[in-house]
């Protein structure tokens, strides 16, 4: 197995915040220079990006926000010419309104490259099969973790779109050995061998990387012991690049980050105040490498702590813990807390439903009660009062399954919950 230690990731204290403070001058005056709300909040504040001398000073400028973003959509944040752009992708956006955002191409080189040295901390090289079930489009994991793999020289299977049952077939009959998707659709998948009487040791898995949505150290285990596998947790969020912004090395405590591409933070949600090793907060990033959309401390709404100590694989990067809750987003029913991007996951896997929804929950009663509305496709919706009882019923058994939650599903006509967002902002 190999862990290749990139030289960038054994460098010294001294030497890591050097290139950042380098780096972060070169991005501050491209933000500075190309970016209109970069000059204005810096004009405001009184700040010209000479006054960056050291890495201390990132500190005085403002942090930029979700809302900043969706205030100047769509190109409003970026910092070179459209023709310049060679990608474009988005944050997820079922639930919220989603956030564009582009690469150049020396962007898509840095994530290619990053996205290898994810790869190579998990123990993936050349003579790996790749099975990648993220969905392949505007969400940046499929492609992201696509070049990766390629660039290392390993097989990639691009495997989005197939039922758990299909991804099985796939793995199965192509001896795939790392199988890349988001922690739910692994247990899930774990789930229908068990129930399929499928033993894990019919497959050639070996490593599972697994990111998108907050997981506990208990479905780490599930995942493990149903597919037979090493699962790791991966980071990233498309405002900032996408995965590739930090990986677990196998001591699986914590998660280091790409500090030569990126500089962490954890604030006080509150005060703003930033908070020392150990202590839980905001993750903030400022992108240090990136062209096209340069984020500076940029807040990730993800909930977090650093730890600088250092870690037994000899990596010197920082780890961050995993993340295990966001400041917005989540849902807790009946003390059990719920991504809206699970759901997603699992009206993708259902025939006929759209993953247009809307979640609803109920506080009157003695018990919270979780009502999820679904769009469901036109031919089914005026046509098939049969298949949409079908429907609702595989809703109800898949979050039932998922959570241990029992809900109440309504099909919803399309276009309506589109309708709806809209009138309720
Ligand atoms: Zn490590």
């Amino acid at each position: 197995m190999s862990t290749k230690l990139e030289k960038y990731e054994t460098m010294d204290r001294e030497e890591i915040r050097q290139i950042q403070l380098e780096r972060l001058q070169v991005t501050v005056n491209r933000a500075y220079r190309n970016v209109a709300f970069y000059r204005n909040l810096m004009d405001k504040h009184g700040i010209v990006p000479e006054d960056i001398t050291s890495l201390d000073d990132l500190s005085r400028i403002p942090f930029t926000t979700r809302e900043d973003l969706l205030k100047n959509q769509p190109y409003g944040m970026f910092a070179i010419p459209l023709r310049e752009v060679v990608r474009l992708h988005s944050s997820s956006g079922t639930t919220r309104e989603p956030i564009v955002v582009g690469y150049s191409r020396n962007d898509i080189e840095h994530w290619t490259e990053l996205m290898t040295r994810v790869l190579y901390t998990a123990g993936v090289d050349r003579d790996d099969i790749v099975q990648i079930a993220f969905d392949y489009g505007l969400f940046t994991g499929a492609l992201g973790f696509h070049y990766g793999a390629e660039r290392i020289g390993a097989t990639v299977i691009p495997c989005s779109r197939l039922n758990a049952n299909k991804q099985i077939v796939v793995m199965r009959n192509y001896r795939s050995t790392v199988l890349v998707c988001t922690p739910t659709f692994a247990l899930h998948i774990a789930n229908v061998l068990k129930n399929e009487g499928i033993s894990p040791a019919e497959l050639s898995l070996k490593i599972g990387l697994f990111g998108s949505e907050p997981w506990s150290e208990v479905i780490r285990k599930e995942i493990e012991e149903g597919l037979h596998i090493n699962a790791l947790d991966n980071y990233g969020l498309s405002e900032i690049m996408g995965p590739g912004v930090s990986v677990e090395c196998y001591e699986k405590n914590g998660l280091h980050i790409f500090e030569d591409h990126f500089i962490p933070e954890v604030i006080d949600p509150k005060t703003g105040e930033s908070l020392p090793d150990g202590e839980k907060g905001e993750l903030v990033l400022t992108t240090i490498t990136k062209e096209a959309f340069p984020m500076i401390r940029y807040r990730t709404g993800d909930y977090t702590s650093l730890d600088h100590s250092t870690c037994p694989c000899g990596r010197t990067l920082v780890r961050m813990s995993r993340v295990s809750e966001r400041t917005d987003d989540m849902i807790v029913v009946q003390g059990i807390n719920v991504y809206p991007s699970q759901i997603e996951q699992i009206l993708t896997e259902i025939e006929g439903a759209e993953p247009h929804y809307r979640l609803r929950v109920d506080r009157n009663g003695a018990l919270d009660e979780l009502e999820v509305w679904v769009e469901v496709s036109s031919h089914i919706f005026f046509d098939e009062v049969k298949k949409m009882s079908a429907i609702e019923e595989q809703i109800q058994k898949r979050i039932e399954e998922t959570f241990g939650l029992s809900i109440k599903v309504r099909l919803v006509e399309p276009g309506s919950i589109k309708k709806w967002k809209e009138n309720s902002v």
